[in-house]
């Protein structure tokens, strides 16, 4: 089984990492084996989030069935150093442990953000200070936007990046994976499925893995999903003709219903965080029903029901896509899926 150190953290990982969110749609039980499955299968890193609603707490609850020693990452969404400070507190007691290794940012989408988490009183100093009291490891960062994640590893201030990679969104393969190497920055790569989009698993799991030195996160809440994503990770990564066909077929598929996550469409005239919203469907079938009861989903889908389809979007969007239509199918599909609840 492959392993790698996550940059300068020295952190030795499995090459193939546990991602938090699909837990949270199944039973607290069905949780707790699929991340005891998941270790006694050889998985030893496993990353969550406050955002993540029972995640961390089902977590936990394995961790204290088992004997096996993982690495545990975690992150908030609180900018300020009292805040993120006491996010920590939380983090550690949902997951009961008195360390956690890896504590990150979550989701900086913007310059504006991320100087609020670098400035004094932000977010980092307060993870700064949580890492002198020995309560968290290491800092990290995660973020959608490619341009932000470059100037962030240029400052250096963050010890690993997590960045969105799969064959649907492959740029980071070229504009980050390098360039936090040669920074010493380690490399968490999430959404390998892209949400859930891709349906074919082997082909999306294989052409990751085979990016070197990445440690790859599959979101995952289904013992037989993880054997299947296991058995993927511990064979070899070319893909055959008939495998680069249906990544061929796929991309040319979503082409022009996919969105890469750039951010090149903003400013919207409406203040919609566009991706956020496309991404709905996608974040909605992952997290179930508790995605309704997320505050941030409902004031994403508040502000989406405001779209005026001026179109100012679309003559910025690189890949032309219909961005007015996509957010009304997002959120009549989320109408649709509170009404079958
Ligand atoms: S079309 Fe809608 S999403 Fe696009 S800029 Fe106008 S209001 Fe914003
Ligand atoms: S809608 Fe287009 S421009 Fe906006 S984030 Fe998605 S891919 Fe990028």
């Amino acid at each position: 089984m492959e392993k790698i150190v996550l940059g300068s953290t020295g952190l030795e990982v499995t090459r193939l990492g546990f991602g938090g969110i699909p837990i949270q749609r199944v039973s607290e039980t069905q949780a707790v084996d699929a991340v005891l499955h998941a270790i006694n299968k050889g998985i030893d890193f496993f990353d969550t989030s406050r955002m993540y609603s029972t995640s961390e707490a089902r977590i936990g609850k394995a961790l204290k069935q088992t004997e096996k020693k993982v690495i545990i990452a975690t992150k908030s969404m609180n900018r300020f150093a009292d805040g993120i400070q006491k996010d920590i507190e939380v983090s550690l007691k949902n997951l009961q442990v008195d360390y956690i290794d890896i504590y990150q940012c979550h989701a900086v989408s913007s310059n504006d953000e991320y100087e609020r988490v670098t400035r004094p009183g932000g977010a980092l100093e307060g993870l700064r200070k949580a890492k002198e009291q020995g309560l968290i490891g290491h800092i990290g960062v995660t973020s959608h936007s490619l341009d932000l994640l470059e100037k962030i590893i240029d400052d250096g201030y963050f010890e690993t990046i997590m960045v969105c990679l799969s064959f649907l969104e492959p740029a980071a393969k070229e504009r980050i994976v390098p360039k936090a190497k040669d920074k010493g920055i380690g490399i968490l790569a999430m959404k390998p499925f892209s949400g859930g989009v891709i349906e074919a698993p082997e082909v999306a799991l294989k052409w990751v893995l085979s990016i070197p030195e990445i440690l790859v996160l599959a979101g995952v809440e289904d013992k037989k999903l993880i054997d299947q994503n296991w058995h993927i990770f511990e064979g070899r990564y070319e893909l055959s003709k008939e495998e680069q066909e249906r990544l061929e077929a796929i991309t040319k598929e979503y082409d022009k219903k996919f969105c890469r996550r750039c951010d090149y469409c903003l400013p919207c005239t409406a203040g919609i965080h566009i991706q956020m919203v496309l991404g709905m469907k996608s974040f909605v079938k992952r997290l179930g029903p508790q995605a309704l009861k997320n505050m941030l989903i409902l004031s994403l889908m508040k502000k989406a029901a405001e779209c005026t389809e001026c179109g100012e979007c679309m003559t910025r969007c690189p890949y032309s896509l219909p961005i007015p239509d996509m957010i009304k199918e997002n959120l009549a599909w989320v109408e649709e899926y509170k009404k079958n609840l």
